[in-house]
Order: C-alpha cells, then sequence, then structure tokens
C-alpha cells in the first residue's frame, strides 16, 4: 500500500547498518529505546545521532539511506525534520547542513521528500528566529515548513508566540509538537498560534474544549503510536488517538523515529489495524488527510492524490 507521511525525524531515523559502519561496533543498543518512559530518556537516544550528523558526507548518506527506508516502506511522500543547529558542532555552515540533505534526498527520485525545519525549546529566541530565516532562505527549494521539537514540559509551547508570528508574516506553514508529554493546554496555544497540524496532540483527549478546538479549526494531528508507546505516554493499546478519531478528528499516521522506535509506516498500520480494527478504506483515507495538510504545492497534492487512489 502506497503511503504518506508527514512526521518523521531525520536523527530518529539512521540507517543502523551504516550507524554501525562508521562507529565500528553495534549501536543498536544505544539508539532504539526499548521502552524509555519517559520524553527525557527518549531524547536523550538522539545523542549519538547528532554526533553522527556533523560532517557533510554524513549527512547526505544518512538522508540517502532513508530515502531509501521510505522507499521499502512505499511511502511516495514524506516530510522529513531536523534542525539543522544541532548540526553546526563541529563547523558546518547551516547552509552547508540544509544543503547535504536536500542532497541526500536528491539522489533516490523514487521517493518524493520535502525539509521541515526544526525550531527546538531548549534553543534561545535568537537561535530559533535563525531557523526560521533559513526556512525563508529555502522556502519552495527543498524547505516547505517549520516545527517546534523538543521536552514540552520544561518549556512550555504557550512561551512561543512570537517565532510563530514571525512565521505567519513570512508565509512559512508550522507544524507544533503538541500534547504529546505536556497536557491539552500545549494543543490550545498551538491552535491559538495558527497551527493547522500537531505534532500527537493526543493529550486532547483530556479535554472537551481543546477537542472542539481541533474539530472547528480542522487540525490533522500527526498520531505516531509506537513512539508515544516507546516514550511511556500511552500503550498503542490505551492510545486515544483511536477515540479523538471517532469524534471526528482528522488525524494521520507516521513513525515519528524508525530506528530510535525500531518502527516503519507499514508496521503502524498493521498494528492499529489489528487492536482497533481499521478498514482499509480507513487507511487510505489516513493518507489522502496527510495530502490535504502536506506543505507541499497543490499541483504535487493532485498528483499524490491520483497516485494513493490509484486512478491513472
Ligand atoms: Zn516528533
Amino acid at each position: 500500500m502506497k503511503k504518506i507521511e508527514l512526521h518523521c525525524h531525520l536523527d530518529g531515523s539512521l540507517n543502523i547498518e551504516y550507524a554501525n559502519k562508521l562507529i565500528g561496533y553495534d549501536v543498536k543498543d544505544k539508539l532504539v529505546s526499548t521502552k524509555d518512559k519517559n520524553l527525557t530518556e527518549y531524547l536523550k537516544r538522539f545523542d549519538l545521532p547528532i554526533d553522527l550528523l556533523q560532517t557533510k558526507d554524513n549527512i547526505e548518506e544518512f538522508s540517502y539511506l532513508l530515502s531509501k527506508d521510505l522507499e521499502k516502506d512505499e511511502v511516495i511522500y514524506a516530510e522529513v525534520r531536523f534542525c539543522p543547529l544541532l548540526h553546526t558542532k563541529k563547523g558546518l555552515s547551516i547552509d552547508e547542513v540544509i544543503n547535504s540533505v536536500i542532497d541526500g534526498f536528491y539522489r533516490n527520485f523514487s521517493v518524493k521528500v520535502n525539509l521541515i525545519l526544526c525550531m527546538m525549546r531548549n534553543l534561545t529566541f535568537d537561535e530559533n528566529k535563525t531557523i526560521i530565516d533559513y526556512a525563508i532562505k529555502y522556502k519552495d527549494d527543498g524547505v516547505v515548513g517549520i516545527d517546534l521539537a523538543g521536552d514540552e514540559i520544561k518549556y512550555k509551547t504557550k512561551d512561543f508566540e512570537k517565532l510563530f508570528d514571525i512565521a505567519k508574516e513570512n508565509n512559512i506553514p508550522f507544524t507544533i509538537h503538541a500534547g504529546e508529554a505536556d497536557g491539552h493546554e500545549s494543543i490550545d496555544a498551538a491552535i491559538k498560534f495558527g497551527a493547522k497540524r500537531i505534532g500527537h496532540g493526543i493529550k486532547a483527549i483530556e479535554n472537551k474544549n481543546t477537542i472542539k478546538k481541533i474539530l472547528q479549526n480542522d487540525i490533522l494531528l500527526e498520531i505516531c503510536p509506537s513512539s508515544n508507546d516507546d516514550t511511556g505516554i500511552y500503550s498503542i493499546t490505551k492510545n486515544p488517538f483511536k477515540e479523538l478519531y471517532d469524534m471526528g478528528a482528522k488525524i494521520c499516521i507516521n513513525t515519528d523515529n524508525r530506528t530510535v522506535s525500531n518502527t516503519n509506516l507499514k508496521e503502524e498500520y498493521e498494528q492499529i489495524s489489528e487492536i482497533f480494527g481499521f478498514t482499509n478504506q480507513e487507511l487510505i483515507n489516513f493518507n489522502l488527510n496527510a495530502i490535504d495538510k502536506a506543505f507541499c504545492s497543490d499541483f504535487e497534492k493532485y498528483k499524490l492524490r491520483k497516485e494513493i487512489l490509484n486512478e491513472k
């Protein structure tokens, strides 16, 4: 089944074989979460990937290898996200980082990949503002939007309003990680900023008003079941996304971190179908929802819809 993925982190989706080759021993235990039980612990899994993604060659190769993994998983369009500033620790410029990612994905034309630049909750205002500047510079040239990622409990969503005002002034589309580890207030803030997509958003289940806002504003929830399980937020069987979906919320299914959560999109679909009994048509609809809210052009969306629906 051909699929669309909107929520996939580059650093959480490193090809293990290549990482092993670079480091010289098996790094699976370091990279793969075995139910870390909280987001802060889970985020420590990214230290090694960030260390590896500090040279042009490594960034390009891991991006290329992720495109091959996406291809194998029958993903036809993906939005892959990363924070360029995290890859400048050994002297690369932000331009070099972004261009290396683009070069890697452009080596494989079988999967169309657009990039989302992540602002990080623990970075300064000026650093995050720089990330917006680069999203503007590379707009329609590989980069399609921005995100806000990182420790949601420690750094509250409501404190980032000014950055999203700047994004809006410059017509940069955005999605925001919200209501993953933190509560429904985080989602309320993201909707107030004007987010049309929310990463996770599952904590909406705590509050009727938040659910109402999600429905009224036609928000797409980027659901990542295995990731929520690994961070100890909800086991897959108890993940409230099914309830939110039953109430009318639009959802799409994602891996979040293919390597850290040891998964792919096919597995995510199989698991949720088995647990919640989703029909094939419903799975197709999740992909159509993703296309509707993707940050690509209308023409690209038109082509993707045809491909998902198998039309000539
Ligand atoms: Zn994420």
